[in-house]
């Protein structure tokens, strides 16, 4: 008799409990799949150069440098037959790989702070 009311009072527990773990799934699943949307996206603009924005800049070897031969971003020698990035106005170069990982962040000159002009990489656009 007494085993049968506390089964009674157990099962329903159990069963809430069981809908409410799966409710609570439901609903972290929901919130973090719909939060991500409503979260400020990354300004790909602001926050640096695109690849395509990258593919502009010009593209030397060590051996073209004409401002020192020290990448600023890793503070390595950039070899003669190494790849480097110009960056213009300023002409200043680094290794390829450290001005594209850096200008990819941030849209100016890691060495001194030149701001990359955005007429730059719509200039290819001009009739002439
Ligand atoms: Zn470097
Ligand atoms: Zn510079």
């Amino acid at each position: 008799m007494l085993g049968s009311v506390l089964l009674a009072v157990f099962l329903p527990c159990i069963g809430m409990s069981a809908a409410l773990i799966v409710y609570m799934c439901l609903l972290y699943y929901f919130t973090d799949h719909f939060s991500d949307p409503a979260l400020p996206a990354k300004p790909a603009s602001d926050s640096g150069l695109s690849p395509s924005q990258l593919d502009k800049l010009p593209r030397i070897t060590g051996k073209e440098l004409v401002m020192g031969n020290e990448c600023a971003v890793c503070l390595d020698h950039i070899g003669t037959e190494q790849p480097a990035r110009l960056v213009p106005g300023c002409n200043h170069a680094f290794h390829l790989e450290c001005a594209d990982t850096w200008l990819s962040e941030h849209p100016l000159c890691p060495l001194c702070r030149a701001k990359l002009d955005p007429a730059l990489f719509s200039s290819s656009q001009n009739p002439c």
